[in-house]
């Protein structure tokens, strides 16, 4: 099982200087990995923090199986959405149409938006709510979250997030198979509108929906899925890992053809 979310550190605004003071992410994700990382060592874990080897490709999987295959979707099948706006900025439904976009392009992947809900992400939620939506596995849940609002970790350099993700898996598949997930994005962290830096919403939307399909962290701060202590302030789209990372993980990867 994919036992931890993968979170993002944001800088904060210095209340003295009133400038940028720019945290180094990797100690906090460091940190994060031994809080919250247990060492599980079953096929399906996720070890926030510790990527599976790049193997030279310049992109790494949110987890992988005994033989290194990535958990991921079945490429075929859309992914369903929902999206609680309660807590989220004017306009903020248009960077998730935006970032679904752009993720639905670069992996091949269907999406298809089951509308608004009320729900918050936990760390409780599991495979299936069907309280709200039925017997089936559950959309995958975009939110945003302030302090206090959810369950999940905040307060403190190490907890703090901008955004957070935690795809989940079927528990009965043969190999490590993403099912559904949640995205938070603290909207009180998040720094600004649209797609211009690191820390912009529909980056963090972008970053947060990587994990979503499978992709981990990368170590080059030209791609979105970046995380680490000099994130690249200029970064607007995918860069050359992400694009790698997605195709891989996309309906090329796991979608049958007829050819
Ligand atoms: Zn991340």
């Amino acid at each position: 099982m994919i036992q931890s979310p993968t979170s993002e550190v944001a800088p904060r605004r210095s209340r003295r200087s009133g400038l940028v003071r720019m945290f180094p992410l990797g100690v906090p994700l460091a940190l994060l990995a031994l809080l919250l990382g247990a060492a599980v060592f079953d096929r399906h874990t996720l070890t926030v923090g510790h990527p599976s080897p790049s193997g030279g490709r310049g992109f790494t999987f949110v987890a992988t199986d005994f033989q290194g295959d990535p958990a991921r979707w079945r490429g075929c099948d859309p992914i369903h959405y929902v999206v609680n706006l309660g807590l989220a900025p004017a306009g903020a439904m248009d960077d998730v149409r935006e970032a679904v976009g752009r993720v639905s392009e670069a992996s091949g992947i269907t999406f298809v938006f089951d509308g608004r809900t009320s729900e918050l992400p936990s760390e409780e939620r599991g495979t299936q709510v069907p309280g709200r939506y039925g017997d089936r596995f559950a959309p995958v849940l975009i939110a945003w979250t302030e302090p206090g609002s959810t369950d999940l970790p905040t307060g403190n350099v190490v907890t703090d997030y901008v955004g957070m993700a935690r795809p989940l898996e079927d528990p009965a598949a043969p190999k490590p198979t993403l099912v559904t997930g949640w995205v938070a994005i603290r909207s009180d962290e998040i720094q600004g509108m649209g797609f211009h830096g690191p820390y912009s919403e529909g980056l963090v939307l972008m970053h947060e929906l990587g994990h979503i399909v499978g992709m981990g962290h990368s170590t080059s701060p030209e791609n979105v899925i970046y995380s680490g202590a000099f994130p690249d302030l200029s970064v607007s789209s995918w860069g050359p890992g992400d694009v790698a990372g997605l195709h891989v993980l996309g309906r090329q990867g796991s979608c049958p053809t007829t050819r």
